[in-house]
């Protein structure tokens, strides 16, 4: 039985699917630079859900959408749009710059070996329905419009505060004086934004007779609706995400389609970087590019993502980096042993159960808990494979069975080195090493391993 915390009710709960197939959004990138890899932790994690729930024999469809419109620097409408800003950056067209960095961050994912969401919806695919369910929201009396665009009141929905536990009262009392005018609430937000006269912003769409576009939240909302159909299962984004862009979805979805969003809501935290948040002054905005230069593949990175927990708050260094590289290598060794019919001697190693690691991760994804067992217990080839299944490392994959071809230059260096020709058994050490396998002569005669 899986269990997951439910941000909703703040509570662990046991999972139960609302029909067949188990119906799940994650909220996805903002594409105007690469991902660095604190955003890249939530793709692992909700990988590891997706897996998690397949294993566990549910259906899965999942829609993960591209925001290439309307996301503002800050989330409470206010700043430059991050589409406009990259788009200045690099001198190119804002359509240009959502389609380089959908490519990147699809690679991104590739790379990860990450489960594809059955459906990839980028915010602009969904203007028309965005339009139709700012109509319902205004024909339901949620909205009102000022001169910057269409607001959402949100006194208007009575559950509002809910979700996130907000102190609306005292976000009123802080709120910035002057911090708009026209605004009704200080929690209230923009559902559809005007483009004025003279202003610069490339994407624009016409409705109710002038220029603009959507506001951030509203995309999810709708995708949602048109892809999935409300309520879903479950929910998943960053913890930045619920006291504004979650809540604000919910209260979007109930004004224009009177339904509860999801069941189910989980947030994974923030990753710092060397004890200090990652920021661009601080010059620590790492991509999967900057690991690789530095000798880490995307997986290692995954190895170090696992090895911790989504809710923890994690402190990302290259030195534990070097060592979940480390582990995987050594994991990656012990399928070369696998190939080599080499056991594990020691009588205290208990045999691997798969089973067991399904009940860790069953308990609201407990990776960490999970890889522990694997470092101590005794596993066959087909535990690999599962354990592949289960965390997409390409462990087995990235470990060809090298052992037939190995075994034959062994012997023709064993050969050489009886004869005391030693440049014949350099020559084959180093052939061996040309194809990433080195020998170790143990008591039990020559082992290879993978370099
Ligand atoms: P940004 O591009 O910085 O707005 O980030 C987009 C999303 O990535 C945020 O809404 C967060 O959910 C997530 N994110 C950003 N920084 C981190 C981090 N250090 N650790 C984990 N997630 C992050
Ligand atoms: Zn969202």
């Amino acid at each position: 039985m899986l269990k997951i915390y439910n941000t909703a009710t703040r509570k662990i709960e046991n999972f139960k699917p609302l029909g067949e197939v188990v119906k799940i959004y994650t909220c996805g990138p903002t594409v105007y630079n690469y991902a660095h890899i604190g955003n890249l932790t939530a793709y692992i994690y909700w990988d590891l859900l997706v897996r998690t729930l397949k294993l566990n024999h549910y259906k899965v469809k999942r829609v993960l959408n591209l925001t290439d419109v309307g996301h503002l620097v800050s989330d409470a409408d206010e700043g430059e749009d991050k589409l406009e800003k990259g788009a200045e950056r690099e001198g190119r067209t804002v359509w240009e710059v959502a389609e380089t960095y959908i490519k990147k961050f699809k690679e991104d994912y590739k790379a990860l070996e990450l489960t594809e969401p059955e459906v990839w919806a980028r915010a602009t695919d969904y203007i028309e329905e965005d339009e139709k369910a700012v109509n319902l929201m205004t024909n339901n009396g949620f909205t009102y419009e000022t001169s910057d665009g269409i607001y959402f009141d949100t006194a208007k929905f009575e559950h509002y505060a809910d979700f996130a536990r907000l102190d609306l009262g005292g976000l009123q009392a802080g709120a910035r004086v002057g911090f708009s005018n026209e605004k009704r609430n200080v929690s209230d937000f923009a559902v559809w934004k005007f483009i004025h006269e003279g202003e610069k912003h490339a994407m624009r769409w016409d409705y109710l007779g002038r220029p603009g576009y959507p506001g951030w939240h509203l995309e999810c909302s709708t995708i949602i609706h048109k892809e999935l159909g409300e309520p879903i299962d479950i929910h998943t984004g960053g913890i930045d995400h619920i006291p504004i862009h979650h809540t604000n979805e919910i209260a979007e979805t109930y004004a224009a389609y009177g339904h509860d969003l999801s069941r189910y809501w989980m947030h994974c935290n923030f990753i710092m970087i060397d004890g200090e948040k990652v920021s661009k002054s601080l010059g620590n905005v790492y991509t999967l590019a900057d690991l690789s230069k530095r000798g880490f593949s995307a997986i290692d990175y995954k190895m170090w993502v696992l090895s911790g927990h989504y809710q923890g708050t994690r402190n990302f260094t290259f030195e534990s980096l070097e060592a979940a590289k480390t582990r995987r290598l050594g994991w990656r060794n012990r399928i070369a042993e696998c190939y080599q019919g080499i056991e594990a001697s020691s009588e205290t190693i208990k045999d691997f159960d798969f089973s067991e690691m399904m009940e860790a991760v069953n308990n609201n994804l407990n990776s960490a808990e999970a890889f522990a067992m694997i470092d101590n217990t005794r596993l066959k080839l087909d535990d690999w494979k599962k354990i592949d299944e289960l965390f997409g490392l390409k462990l087995v994959a990235d470990a060809p069975n090298l052992n037939d071809e190995v075994n034959e230059k062994m012997l023709a260096r064993e050969k050489a080195r009886a004869e005391k020709d030693f440049e014949t058994a350099d020559k084959i050490r180093d052939e061996l090493i040309q194809k990433g396998v080195t020998i170790n002569d143990t008591p039990n005669g020559p082992v290879w391993q993978y370099i």
